[in-house]
């Protein structure tokens, strides 16, 4: 197993080292070869920001520490999928409850209930819905989204005791999996922060298990 996996199957989360992740897109095409999915249906996709755009300690440096004392943090990729929030909004906008939250922590949806609303694209601040079909002619003369898709966290894998083919993929164990515990204390032992601020850590994680990460807080 890839060393960003640490536990698997219930309570599991997902979450990025944005200091590890180097921008080879294998993650992407470890999910597309594993879940078969169009062209133009992204389950995970990298995120770059201010590219080509070297930090103040140099290319490459530590992202997390300019950011908190806001200064440009230079080029910074991220993987971006669901995260199978605890406090998912997504699932609180779902107006025909074919998302939901489900006792294991994944969030899934339900084929036969999405209408094609796409509020759950609005609610999620992470760009994980997805809506293929958009385009195709039923969506388009009934005038919806058509069947949303997102990441399903490789529930299936995990299930049958492997972790999500993204991670496991990752050649710089950028995709870390296991609890908010193991998570941060991962992040703690590489010296990389969270990245993300305190109200996305709290959709994420849980306000109680977003205290974990307080130490990469810039505000405590
Ligand atoms: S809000 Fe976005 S990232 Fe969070 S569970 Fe919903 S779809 Fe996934
Ligand atoms: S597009 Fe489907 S899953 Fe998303 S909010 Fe609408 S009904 Fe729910």
């Amino acid at each position: 197993m890839s060393q960003g996996v640490m536990s698997t199957g219930e309570g599991m989360r997902i979450f990025p080292d944005v200091e590890a992740c180097i921008d080879c897109g294998g993650c992407v095409v470890a999910c597309k070869r594993t879940w078969d999915r169009e062209i133009q249906n992204q389950r995970i996709d990298i995120t770059t920001m201010a590219e080509g755009i070297a930090g103040p300690q140099g290319e490459n440096a530590a992202k997390v520490d300019p950011l908190i004392a806001g200064e440009n943090p230079g080029e910074t990729s991220l993987p971006m999928q669901c995260y199978h929030c605890e406090n998912a909004p997504c699932v609180s906008v779902c107006p025909t409850n074919a998302l939901q939250k489900e006792e294991d922590g994944f969030v899934t949806v339900q084929d036969d209930l999405c209408v094609g609303c796409q509020y759950c694209l609005s609610g999620c601040p992470f760009g994980a819905p997805q809506f293929p079909d958009s385009n195709d002619g039923s969506a388009q003369l009934f005038g919806t989204g058509g069947i949303m898709d997102k990441c399903t966290g490789c529930r299936p894998r995990q299930e049958a005791g492997k972790g999500p083919a993204c991670a496991e993929e990752c050649a710089t164990d950028a995709i870390l999996v296991g609890s908010a515990g193991e998570i941060s204390d991962e992040l703690e032992k590489r010296g990389s922060g969270s990245f993300f601020n305190d109200q996305a850590m709290e959709i994420i994680f849980g306000e109680e298990d977003a205290q974990l990460f307080q130490d990469y807080n810039p505000d405590q």
